[in-house]
């Protein structure tokens, strides 16, 4: 599979009868250049462009790519949202410390025991926790804390 252009997204959302507004149309641009935002995040950025556009739109419009399977959203242990265009199935790599994420492939073996069981796999949505890479470089307050 892969990953959908923003001229995908737009004909996808075009074929299903939605309009194109501007609003559509800035929020899956701010979800292509920055993936992994949340809904106020991505109302943070919007308001760059459009001040005058209101929270309400941002999660009417998420919830509207969600059903078009133009986005997807992954709760990265914050029981909230994370937005980013629909691509190959990936597992994320979340930061404890900074928050950052990081794509990795589904690993070979995960595939090859879903497949064992004969289970037909539609979506794979899995994070793993810990610490990047600069932040453990970092002289960090975990470790500080370790030594008390
Ligand atoms: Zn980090
Ligand atoms: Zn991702």
């Amino acid at each position: 599979m892969n990953d959908l252009t923003s001229l995908d997204m737009v004909s996808r959302l075009r074929s299903s009868g939605k309009r194109i507004t501007p609003e559509r149309k800035l929020l899956l641009r701010i979800i292509e250049q920055h993936a992994h935002l949340d809904a106020e995040e991505i109302y943070r950025i919007a308001q760059r462009d459009r001040p005058q556009i209101g929270l309400a739109t941002v999660y009417r419009t998420l919830t509207l790519l969600k059903n078009l399977d133009i986005v997807r959203a992954t709760d990265l242990g914050e029981n909230h949202g994370h937005y980013e265009v629909r691509s190959e199935e990936h597992v994320h790599l979340v930061c404890s410390i900074c928050g950052c994420v990081t794509d990795v492939p589904v690993p070979s073996a995960l595939r090859a025991a879903a497949k064992k069981e004969q289970f037909a796999v539609q979506s794979t949505h899995f994070e793993i926790f810990g610490t990047c890479r600069s932040c453990s470089d970092k002289p960090s307050t975990a470790s500080e804390a370790k030594r008390g």
